[in-house]
């Protein structure tokens, strides 16, 4: 079989193929395996490629088809840099954990493992998932696979982009403000940031701990439930982690409940700013939509504007406390110096790039005495105020459509010198995260071969009616899933 069979697979598909015997697990991940060869010195989705063991793994599976397979079974999964993975290398994209390997796997690995799935490798990220073009990795930017002078979004940028080209057939990544949607927008695949709290965080390398939450990025929307229902729930280690049972795809309304929804449309979402044909796309899923006698409501979220300033504040401020640990003392680089303050300086030094330390210093002014009360006390006052603006919208509609990103996939010499033009690429998808709402990145369609993500946005734990919608809307727009060729002339 060839990997360009695959395009519109989903694990249904790929299961089939194994009970008919037409393919193996090991075949499978050797096809990925190849397809990786192919195309990482053009993309370099891939920090690690976990050659040997998914290959053993795979074999072990050959060896024994059960009858009744686990959804998972025999597939192999790309995994964030940031995720936990027992014995294998997790760096989240800096040189403080390059030589880093866990002892234990994080709670969603375990899961993965336990359903059946294989560990392929580890995916490349903006360093300790500050950022949004991949660019900020200490090894080297991931490229977008549809057109490698741009970025593939980021921080998940290596998880989206390996989906996207098909090294791999679903990917974990996390989200703090917009890191699983924005590179799933800009590679044109499925991105799905759970409510917060749905899925365990236990080996999840902290970022932002009030915002942090693990996301699934795949080809289908009927991968992502896989995914959700094996990933999510309850979880012992992590007191953060909900008490609730896993989600299950009962939680998804019938086509024709999916009908009776009525779906809001910020107006804030619309901004003179906002490239023209991501407008032009959005409202022609809304038209389709009204065609299909689904009721569209007007809503406003007044606040948004000021989201995104109070993530940067927020975000910073508590990264600022949890990269704290990176001392040279227990994990991770070590730098001696000439006393432990000079070790501390030179380690935190050398360790840390650009974009880490300058979150780390600001939310550190953030914090201190003095100005706590105006910067970080202010910034989780308008955090209160864009949630109660969610509630208010809810209070009118079940559902939420919005662009994911307010431009399409950008070159990386003209976002990534003004900071703020970056930060501002996180509009969209920051404030349901500062609320801890589920939502959902599609691809709505193609501009001069460049994807456009249109964001779904759901009530707290109502992923069912958010996976139900984005079903219908995946079915309605009939899309092919991306399958870019790594063309050796589009890099000039
Ligand atoms: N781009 C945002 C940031 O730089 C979001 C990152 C994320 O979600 N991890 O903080």
């Amino acid at each position: 079989m060839k990997i360009e069979e695959f395009r519109d697979f989903s694990i249904g598909d790929y299961h089939r193929l194994f009970k008919d015997k037409e393919i193996s697990p090991l075949e499978l991940v050797n096809l990925f395996l190849e397809r990786i060869k192919e195309g990482e010195d053009k993309i370099h989705a891939f920090l690690f490629v976990n050659e040997e063991k998914a290959k053993d793994e795979a074999q072990k599976k050959a060896e024994n088809l059960p009858d009744e397979l686990l959804p998972l079974w025999g597939l192999p999964v790309a995994i964030k840099d940031n995720i936990c993975t027992r014995g294998i290398p997790t760096t989240c994209g800096s040189k403080m954990l390059e030589n880093f390997t866990p002892p234990y796997d994080a709670t969603v690995v375990e899961r993965l493992k336990k359903a059946g799935a294989i560990i392929l490798g580890k995916t490349n990220m903006d360093e300790f998932a500050m950022g949004s073009s991949t660019q900020t990795s200490a090894f080297g930017p991931t490229y977008n696979p549809f057109d490698r002078r741009r970025v593939p979004g980021g921080s998940s940028g290596g998880s989206a982009a390996s989906v996207c080209s098909l090294e791999a057939p679903f990917a974990l990544g996390s989200d703090t403000g917009g890191s699983v949607r924005q590179p799933a927008a800009f590679c044109g695949v499925v991105g799905l940031r759970p409510t917060y709290g749905r899925i365990s965080r236990y080996g999840v390398v902290s970022f932002a701990s009030s915002l942090d939450q693990v996301g699934l990025i795949t080809r289908k929307v009927e991968d992502a439930i896989t995914l959700l229902e094996v990933v999510s729930g309850k979880d012992d280690k992590d007191s953060t982690c909900a008490p609730y049972p896993p989600f299950g795809r009962s939680e998804i309304p019938a086509p024709e409940e999916i009908r009776k929804l009525k779906v809001g449309v910020p107006r804030e979402y619309f901004p003179s700013g906002l490239e023209k044909v991501i407008k032009t796309k959005i409202q022609e899923v809304l038209e389709k939509l009204k065609e299909e006698e689904i009721e569209i409501v007007e809503v406003s979220l007044p606040h948004t504007s000021y989201a995104l300033e109070s993530y940067y504040i927020v975000a910073a401020a508590e990264a600022s406390s949890n990269l704290a640990r990176y001392d040279g003392v227990v994990y991770g680089l070590r730098v001696e110096g000439e006393n432990l303050q000079d070790m501390y300086f030179k380690t935190r030094t050398l360790g840390f790039g650009r974009e880490v330390k300058k979150r780390i210093i600001l939310g550190t002014y953030a914090l201190s005495s003095g100005y706590y009360d105006e910067y970080y006390l202010k910034g989780m006052k308008v955090r209160t105020l864009v949630r109660q603006d969610f509630e208010e919208a809810f209070g009118k509609c079940d559902l939420l459509i919005t662009p994911t990103t307010p431009s399409l996939p950008f070159f990386p010499e003209k976002k990534g010198r003004d900071p703020y033009e970056m930060y501002l690429n996180d509009m969209f998808t920051v404030p349901s995260a500062m609320a801890g709402l589920p939502s959902l990145s599609l691809n709505c369609g193609y501009d001069e071969g460049l994807p456009v993500g249109l964001q779904i946005i759901g009530r707290p734990f109502e992923e069912g009616k958010l996976l139900g919608l984005a079903l219908f809307l995946e079915k309605l727009l009939a899309l092919p899933s991306p399958f870019p060729l790594f063309k050796e002339d589009n890099n000039e």
